[in-house]
This record gives C-alpha cells, sequence and structure tokens, in this order.
C-alpha cells in the first residue's frame, strides 16, 4: 500500500531516522529534508534525502513541490537544553525561524498538516505529579522556550490558514531501534544514557553527575524515559489523528510513560545492565534544568490510542547498549 510522501525535516537525525522507517512500515515514503547539522547520511535507508535548511524558503517550496507529501513531520532543531542557556540566539534563530520558513512554505503550497517536535522542556516542576497538556507552560531555558513559540505558531496558524497540527511533547527519548538499524549518535554527545554508556564502554572515564541538591529524594533530576520506537509509534498515529474529523486546529499530546528516574537511578540501572562500575562525580547544576518532569500521557493513550512497547528503563538502556557496542 502506498499512502503517499511525508516530508520530514531532520529525518536523519536521532528520532527523526527511527520514525522514517516507521514510516515505511506503515506504507509512507520518507523525504529527508535535512541540512545535515546533527544528521547522519546512514540513518537515512528508507526513502530521498534532500539536502536542505528550514530557513531556506526556497528549497523547501521546491521539495514540496517534487513530492508532493500529504503532510509534514518537522523534527529539525538544535536540542541541548544546556547549551541554549549559553548560545539562546542560536536556539531562537534556528528552532522559532525555522518553524516560520516552514509554515510560510507549507501555506503557499496547500500542505495543511503537520507533527511537530515538542518537548516536555515548555515545562517545569519540582513535583512528582505526572504533566499533562493543560498545565502551564514555564520554560526553565531558551530550547524549551523555541519549542513553546513554535506551538504558538502552530496555533496562529491553524486559526489563519488551517493548517492541522499535533505537537508532540517528548519526554527523556532514550533506548534504540531493537533491529539494530539505527540509534543515538549524537555530535558531541550531551545525553545522559548514551554519555554513561560511553562510560561502560571504555571511551570516557567517569559520568558527570550535574547537581545533588535538588528537591527530589536523591536530590538529582528526575526525568521520564520514553523509548524512541514508542515515540516513532505515536507519530504514525498522530498522522490518522489529523486525517480524521477530530484532528482540525492545534493539537498537542505529551509522551512518556508516568514513572520517574533520577540521575543516580538511571546510573545504576545501567552499571546493572553493563557489569560495568561507572565511576560518576558530582559536579555543579547545568544551567537551565527543571528538577522533575514526568508525564501524563492520558490524552495520547485515549485520543490516539497509543500504547508504549518498552516502558521498562532497563530494555531501553539495553537496546543503547547494544547499538553502542555493535560489532
Ligand atoms: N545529566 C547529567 N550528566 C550528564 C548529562 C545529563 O547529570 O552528563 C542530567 C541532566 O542534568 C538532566 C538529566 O541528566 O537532569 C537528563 O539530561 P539530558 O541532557 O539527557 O536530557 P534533558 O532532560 O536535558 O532533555
Amino acid at each position: 500500500m502506498n499512502r503517499g510522501a511525508i516530508l520530514v525535516t531532520g529525518g536523519a537525525g536521532y528520532i527523526g531516522s527511527h520514525t522514517c522507517k516507521a514510516l515505511a512500515a506503515n506504507g509512507y515514503t520518507p523525504v529527508v529534508f535535512d541540512n545535515m547539522s546533527g544528521g547522519h547520511p546512514w540513518a537515512v535507508q528508507w526513502g530521498p534525502l534532500e539536502y536542505g535548511d528550514c530557513r531556506d524558503y526556497e528549497a523547501l517550496v521546491r521539495v514540496i513541490r517534487q513530492y508532493k507529501p500529504v503532510a509534514v513531520m518537522h523534527f529539525a532543531a538544535f536540542i541541548a537544553a544546556g547549551e541554549s542557556v549559553a548560545d539562546p540566539g542560536k536556539y531562537y534563530g534556528n528552532n522559532v525561524g525555522g518553524m516560520i520558513t516552514l509554515l510560510s512554505a507549507m501555506r503557499d503550497t496547500g500542505l495543511d498538516k503537520i507533527v511537530f517536535s515538542s518537548t516536555a522542556a515548555i515545562f517545569s516542576t519540582d513535583s512528582m505529579d505526572p504533566i499533562g497538556e493543560d498545565r502551564a507552560q514555564s520554560p526553565s531555558n531558551p530550547y524549551g522556550a523555541s519549542k513553546a513559540m513554535c506551538e504558538e505558531l502552530l496555533r496562529g496558524f491553524a486559526a489563519a490558514h488551517g493548517i492541522r497540527s499535533v505537537a508532540l511533547r517528548y519526554f527523556n527519548a532514550a533506548g534504540a531501534d531493537p533491529d539494530g538499524e539505527l540509534g543515538e549518535a549524537h555530535e558531541p554527545e550531551t545525553h545522559l544514557i548514551p554519555l554513561i554508556l560511553e562510560v561502560a564502554a571504555g571511551k570516557r572515564q567517569e559520568i558527570l553527575i550535574f547537581g545533588d541538591d535538588y528537591p527530589t529524594p536523591d536530590g538529582t533530576c528526575i526525568r521520564d524515559y520514553i523509548h524512541i520506537c514508542d515515540l516513532a509509534e505515536a507519530h504514525i498515529l498522530s498522522l490518522g489523528f489529523l486525517n480524521g474529523s477530530d484532528g482540525a486546529g492545534a493539537n498537542a499530546f505529551n509522551l512518556g510513560n508516568g514513572s520517574g528516574f533520577s540521575v543516580m537511578e538511571v546510573v545504576e540501572a545501567a552499571r546493572s545492565l553493563t557489569g560495568h562500575p561507572v565511576p560518576a562525580r558530582i559536579v555543579e547544576r547545568r544551567a537551565g534544568d527543571p528538577p522533575v518532569l514526568i508525564c501524563d500521557a492520558r490524552r495520547a493513550r485515549k485520543t490516539l490510542g497509543w500504547r508504549p512497547q518498552h516502558p521498562n528503563l532497563t530494555t531501553q538502556i539495553e537496546h543503547a547498549w547494544s547499538w553502542m557496542t555493535r560489532a
């Protein structure tokens, strides 16, 4: 079955590439549009790669006219919360600028459906209460603020131009394709699980724990880890939702498992799984880190029929470990 092309910005990156694999498995042709600033050619395996930047209106219009996609999935963005505090202009310029240009190109070519990579970083809490969609937005860093602005743009373009959207607020993406075809490969790596596994693999001497004086039981930050393939599946379900009668306007879903793990607990889980001692050292807090982010995903379960398949943290670490230590 050929269900048409999907324009996938940032499709050469971590979440984008796993979603391309899921798109192909569901009968879509992913057309990757990526400036390769963080993506990898090997990650583009299920459709064409068009080299381009989301701030390049002409390039976007050309690719849309060429492939006639039925929808867009917009992953392309800078993603490091810590870096965004030090260099906010880089984050607002690329993430918000790219979104305005992409939505303008969609408006001008009559392309009216988009699934957008948003983030739990639009929220900030120090409580263990799971965060639902209606929680007030209060980003702790320019990365989260840039994504909140993109969601505002989606609401504006829905009202003015009838563009239907789903913003998926990922909590902490983790794991890798269980078939071993894809995995996480950020350069430089800034994320907790791959950094811990680099220590276990002997590529790094120790893991630095950014602060142990947060208002949490062990003093380290708590996050809700969600398997990359479960995120990919939510994108497929979102396409179906956008095509249905409820899919008009600007919609949003929070995606996580509803269980929080502290940085220390993640280190401990990786020690058990790999059998490596993983030396850890407490250092200063990283600027812009909210203490706790735990997801309430009831809306995604009810409305999209989303059912995470790999909610177990150890399974997520195991898949990431298999990818990192592949032959
Ligand atoms: N973290 C850490 N050491 C590291 C990398 C991350 O202690 O080398 C912490 C970070 O401060 C945060 C959590 O691990 O509390 C998850 O960070 P990550 O960068 O993986 O994802 P984020 O929550 O920023 O999206």
